[in-house]
């Protein structure tokens, strides 16, 4: 389980917007019950940004020290698709998915309104399943209208949970077990 604050979702949405067309990512840190805390953004470095990703290796490091400094784990990992409506991890997310015990957060920008999917990825197994996003948590997902604005800005802390369902993901927790 991963629960992710309003704030968060809206911090990795602006920096998916601001890298567009380009692809970006980030580590989240959390306590170790899965709650997220800190967005670490990192620099794009794959020789193709406009259709994959690279972490810079100083920023993956430094994120990486920082979250064992302020006693985080890495609980995501989060890039973007500037260009897909509906965000599904790519034939080359899951064979680059080293992470298996990690929540793998795209964000698609084709779309009217970006939107944050949540996947868990067995790079062992070659599979994916979507994390469910209950409730609330899909609307809150999506940009806020003008006027609800502070919703937006961690005057709210509504908790966004992600449960795995699908046997696709209960093979990838298998396998992370
Ligand atoms: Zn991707």
């Amino acid at each position: 389980m991963i629960a992710l604050k309003q704030t968060h979702a809206t911090e990795i949405i602006a920096h998916a917007q601001a890298s567009a067309p380009h692809e970006c990512c980030g580590l989240i840190g959390g306590s170790n019950d899965g709650h997220a805390r800190t967005i670490y953004r990192m620099r794009n470095v794959a020789s193709d940004p406009l259709i994959t990703y690279e972490a810079a290796p100083e920023d993956l490091f430094a994120a990486q020290r920082s979250m064992r400094e302020c006693g985080e784990e890495l609980l995501a990992i989060y890039h973007s698709h500037p260009r897909s409506q509906t965000p599904t991890p790519s034939a080359t997310d899951v064979r680059l998915a080293y992470y298996p015990s990690a929540v793998y957060f795209i964000v698609g920008l084709g779309g009217e309104q970006p939107e944050l999917g949540a996947f868990r990825i067995s790079e062992r197994e070659g599979c994916w399943g979507k994390s469910r996003v209950q409730g609330l948590c899909r609307r809150s997902l999506k940009p806020k209208p003008e006027g609800s604005r502070r919703d937006l800005d961690g005057a709210q802390t509504h908790q966004v949970r992600y449960q795995s369902s699908g046997r696709e993901s209960r093979r990838a927790r298998r396998q992370v077990a």
